[in-house]
């Protein structure tokens, strides 16, 4: 006789990939359950993309506003108040948390709003207590901040606070020179608080083109950002005057009011129970899974930032779209991860797809690069000398276009169509081929030299 369970699929965490997951396996006719120790959402709505994005919006008035003036506006008397941007932030995750709960409640799909941990290949115990069985179970419980291990690094904050802070701090020193340390650095630093960013290594943004990691230092130096590279952390401590000392490797000691770390995520597998079901994990902690999402435990899959891909929303999303689409809908889907545009919301903000100049160089040997280094027509006017760069590298064996790399206003929105090309294949000449939009800082794609 068959093995019942209580529910066809359990999920532990109710974020992207989660969430996803667990609506669609419903929609399938899967019985389904989630839980979540936080709130309904995970980063993505509550403590990242969502409301990070609103932050950009609201620093960006800083050069606006600036701007505004070349433009005929008289524009007095001007001040920022972080609270009520912050508060009207909080407003608006609060509307989107309810979001996501109605989404999944509509779908039939029952949330505990606690924490759950594996206790066998079919089974969860929650925190309540209570002890659940599943033919299949997900684990989509995300990553969190890593912390550096030194001594004081509990005086620090994560982008997980920096959402709530009473006030701007007037100094800030930012840990990493990834994602997350570039785009808090542009937001602070349109507040007005004084910015350092230290890196422990000699290079910002790793795995973009060099082209645009150069252009963004040199655009964020001329803004007033500060940088300290080769730094590592050694110590914090707060001294007499209450701010907050940081000791690191190679520079002289800084006085800041306030460190934030940026120094990637670690996978949330701590505690989960997943050696009671045989789930393996890599050396930094993330859940091995097959192309499928399968896990080392056969009912047991996993998606999102808990497993070794890439750590992006829309990635979690498709692999719970997957899972949900093989397990309960019939139709056995690898996920595609090739060709994942991604963007860093900095001032100005980078967009890429696809292979950068060295990447390239490296994998196909020979390369076409085609490039326009322009003013944006509104900085013209602002009088704002800050140039974006365009950049397309194409494989010269067959002018194939296999990257496109944008720093300048706007570059996510223009790269989101241009990623499309790239994915379907498209050459150079289909580019040359097609007529621009003027005038348009997009156009630049198509007039590329
Ligand atoms: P990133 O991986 O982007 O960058 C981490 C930075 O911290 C690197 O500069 C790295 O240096 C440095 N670093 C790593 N470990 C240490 C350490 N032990 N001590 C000192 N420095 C260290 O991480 P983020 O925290 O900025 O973001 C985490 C992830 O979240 C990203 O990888 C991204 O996937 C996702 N994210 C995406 C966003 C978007 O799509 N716009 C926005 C924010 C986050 P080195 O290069 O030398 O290793």
């Amino acid at each position: 006789m068959a093995e019942t369970y209580d529910y066809d699929l359990f999920t532990i965490g109710a974020g992207s990939g989660g969430t996803r997951a667990s609506r669609v396996s419903a929609g399938h006719g899967a019985k389904v359950a989630i839980a979540e120790e936080y709130r309904v959402g995970g980063t993505c709505v509550i403590r990242g993309c969502v409301p990070k994005k609103m932050l950009i919006y609201g620093a960006h008035f800083a050069e606006d506003l600036e701007d505004a003036q070349r433009f005929g506006w008289t524009v007095d008397n001007c001040t920022f108040d972080w609270k009520t941007l912050r508060d009207n932030v909080q407003d608006d995750v609060d509307r989107l948390n309810g979001a996501y709960t109605d989404t999944l409640e509509n779908h039939g799909v029952e949330i505990f709003h606690e924490r759950a941990e594996i206790t066998g290949p079919h089974s969860v115990k929650l925190a309540s207590g209570r002890e659940v069985t599943a033919k299949y179970i997900l684990v989509a419980c995300g990553a969190r901040p890593h912390v550096p291990e030194c001594g004081g690094s509990d005086l620090g904050i994560t982008s997980n606070d920096a959402f709530h802070l009473e006030e701007l701090p007037k100094r800030i020193l930012i840990a990493g020179g990834g994602y997350i340390a570039n785009e808090f650095a542009g937001i602070f630093n349109e507040f007005g608080t004084k910015v350092t960013i230290i890196n422990r290594s000699k290079t910002l943004l790793r795995q973009y083109d060099q082209a645009l990691r150069d252009r963004l230092l040199q655009i964020s130096i001329a803004k007033g950002i500060d940088f300290r590279f080769d730094a590592e952390f050694e110590s914090i401590e707060r001294t007499d005057e209450g701010c907050l000392r940081v000791h690191m490797s190679n520079h002289e000691p800084m006085d800041v009011d306030c460190v934030m770390y940026a120094t990637g995520r670690v996978p949330n597998t701590e505690g989960l129970g997943l050696e009671n079901a045989g789930v393996e994990l890599d050396e930094k902690g993330a859940i091995k899974v097959d192309e499928y999402s399968q896990t080392s435990c056969e009912s047991i899959y996993a998606v999102g930032d808990c497993t070794p891909r890439i750590q992006l929303t829309p990635v979690a999303i498709r692999e719970g779209q997957a899972f949900a689409d093989t397990i309960f809908g019939g139709n056995k889907t690898a996920v595609d991860l090739s060709c994942v545009p991604s963007a860093v919301f900095s001032h100005p903000p980078i967009a890429s797809v696809g292979l950068t100049e060295g990447d390239a160089k490296n994998k196909l040997g020979s390369v076409k690069v085609y490039q326009s280094d322009f003013r944006p027509m509104k900085n013209v006017l602002a009088g704002r000398d800050e140039r974006s760069l365009y950049k397309m590298v194409c494989d010269a064996a067959n002018d194939r276009i296999v990257g496109i790399h944008l720093i300048g206003p706007d570059a996510p929105e223009i790269l989101q169509a241009a990623a499309v090309a790239v994915k379907a294949g498209l050459t150079k000449a289909d580019f040359d081929a097609t007529v621009a939009i003027h005038p348009t800082m997009a156009e630049e794609l198509v007039l590329l030299k």
